[in-house]
């Protein structure tokens, strides 16, 4: 069986355990720094190009900053997400806000920030008309529908309720420079957690055929065309992971034969990858609690569901590593579970493991993106702690575990009173 290497070792391990009991995820800075390089790195080529972080995958502040500072703009979709960016200084067109069922707060929220507007459909024009002024730059989502695929994740685009028709977005670009907007891009996200670098070429070339069809159309010019994000992760330990520079190479013949060739002055190409910037770098960290055999064999640990529900939610695979166990047998086949009363919470079903004990680490790979931040408290299961740490050994908490303050924080006691009629407790 193949394995996947870990950057740690038991005694790193143990000392975060020491401060921040399990479970917890931790990110490996070196690992997102260098992810960020390689993408920047592998389009720079393209003048002004940027990757803004799809901050809905791993919405802590200190990640963002590190993004940041490696010069990733951020994708927003709700006002939470642009109050982080906010609090962080990260506005103007550094923010995309891309949103879809969207209210007029919303837009209010994003344009002060002055990101960059990303619309669902030409409907929300007339909410752009309700705002104080106009935003700087607006684009359109396209979803090509029949055209294309899709997969699991997003759907498929014609069932899928993100962005909007050709016609609709030649009448989208019109109405907009009507009211006298004068700067658009253009943006498609059709395929999510996608390994095959022609799937995601396709995006590219959809997009910049169309780019040349809406100034045809319209006379409207994109100076921008985000292709979205969708760069998948190597979950499986069996499965490569996208060559950057090979993807970026075959962008840039694709931006040559299609936009170059067409006379189509230059365009800044941007992309709002999540998944793939953090998912590799965050590990869960678990402990082996309970171990039993029923029908099957079970390996309890002390994360659930709550902590990541990938594999609850879609029957995602998250390889799994016994810490220290890696190069031992796997003779046991079990399921890996946590302790939510559903039965879909197992982390893994019929697993090849090597043999495990009560207190074994358990170390869940791949867990840096739609982990912590898909996290929620069914049966009273809080959100675990974050943890940072880099090559050096050194790590800190870059957000606490939550507590039963912070759970009952909601509701208040006082005002509930139980008024146990007579009759209900005589007989
Ligand atoms: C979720 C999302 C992304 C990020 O997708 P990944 O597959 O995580 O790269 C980008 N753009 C939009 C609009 C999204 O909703």
């Amino acid at each position: 069986m193949p394995v996947k290497t870990l950057p740690f070792d038991r005694e790193l391990i143990e000392r975060i355990a020491a401060e921040y009991p399990t479970p917890f995820v931790m990110y490996h800075e070196e690992g997102i720094r260098k992810r960020a390089r390689d993408l920047n790195q592998a389009f720079a080529w393209n003048d002004g190009f940027q990757q803004y972080f799809a901050v809905k995958a791993t919405p802590n502040p200190h990640i963002l900053a590190m993004l940041a500072e490696e010069g990733n703009g951020a994708d927003c979709s709700s006002v939470a997400e642009l109050i982080t960016c906010e609090r962080l200084g990260i506005t103007g067109q550094d923010v995309m806000f891309t949103s879809n069922n969207t209210t007029l707060e919303e837009f209010k929220v994003a344009n002060d920030l002055g990101a960059i507007i990303n619309l669902d459909t030409p409907h929300h024009i007339d909410q752009l008309q309700q705002l104080d002024r106009l935003p700087e730059m607006v684009s359109f989502r396209f979803n090509p529908g029949p055209e294309r695929q899709g997969n699991v994740i997003i759907g498929d685009p014609k069932e899928a309720k993100f962005g909007c028709t050709r016609e609709q977005i030649f009448e989208g670009y019109k109405a907009c420079a009507k009211l006298g907007i004068e700067h658009f891009g253009l943006h498609a996200m059709v395929v999510s957690n996608e390994l095959n670098i022609d799937a995601l070429l396709q995006t590219a070339e959809m997009l910049f055929e169309l780019a040349v069809q809406i100034r045809q159309e319209t006379g409207v010019t994109v100076e921008c065309i985000n292709l979205g994000g969708g760069i998948g992760v190597a979950y499986r330990p069996e499965e490569d992971e996208v060559d950057l520079e090979a993807f970026g190479n075959g962008v840039k013949d694709l931006y040559e034969s299609k936009l170059v060739a067409a006379d189509f002055p230059p365009v800044r190409l941007m992309m709002e990858n999540g998944r793939s910037m953090t998912g590799p770098y965050g590990y869960l960290i678990s402990k082996v609690i309970n171990q039993k055999g029923s029908y099957k064999n079970y390996v309890g640990v002390d994360a659930c569901m709550s902590n990541l529900m990938r594999p609850g939610m879609y029957g995602a695979y998250h390889h799994i590593s016994v810490l220290d166990k890696q190069d031992q047998p796997q003779d046991q086949v079990v399921d890996v579970v946590g302790s939510l009363c559903e039965n879909n919470d197992k982390f893994a079903i019929d697993r090849a493991m090597p043999e495990t004990e009560v207190g074994d680490i358990v170390v869940i790979h791949d867990a840096g993106a739609h982990g912590h931040s898909m996290g929620f408290q069914y049966n009273g299961r809080l959100r675990s702690a974050e943890i940072i740490f880099n090559d050096a050994g050194e790590f800190r908490q870059i957000r606490r575990a939550e507590n039963f303050d912070d759970y009952f924080s909601t509701v208040d006691f006082n005002a509930v009173k139980i008024d146990r009629k007579e009759s209900a407790t005589s007989v």
